[in-house]
């Protein structure tokens, strides 16, 4: 699908490319209105890595992963990639002792619904 022709809403996608290629119109693929399992915060994250990969990523989803890897980049939960879930750290906020998520830390900052385990990332 070339650039011009896509939007953010898959089913007005499917809708326009089924008109232009003159076939029926796939059913339509329903989809969250909120990204709150696990399973659909991981996809988005993930999503959104691959399209930064492909730099189709959208400007303010970039500013928010860039904003989160600032804390990232300097927490002591974070081994590699990864926020470490073997290790554990007291969050100043609430003083609840906590384990790292175990996350890929560049695919979880580009998920907007992700949470960070110490609430150091801005809501
Ligand atoms: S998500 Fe939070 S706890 Fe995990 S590495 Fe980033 S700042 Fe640290």
């Amino acid at each position: 699908m070339a650039s011009e022709d896509r939007t953010q809403d898959y089913n007005d996608d499917l809708k326009r490319m089924s008109n232009k290629l003159g076939i029926p119109t796939p059913q339509s693929i329903e989809t969250p209105i909120t990204e709150t399992s696990q399973l659909s915060q991981i996809l988005s994250g993930w999503g959104n890595r691959i399209k930064d990969t492909f730099g189709i990523l959208d400007e303010e989803t970039k500013l928010m992963s860039e904003k989160r890897l600032l804390h990232c980049n300097v927490c002591y939960m974070r081994t590699g990639n990864t926020c470490d879930p073997r290790k554990k750290m007291k969050d100043n906020a609430t003083g609840e002792i906590v384990t790292g998520c175990g996350c890929n830390i560049s695919a979880k900052s580009m998920s907007p619904h992700s949470s960070c385990p110490l609430n150091k990332w801005d809501k």
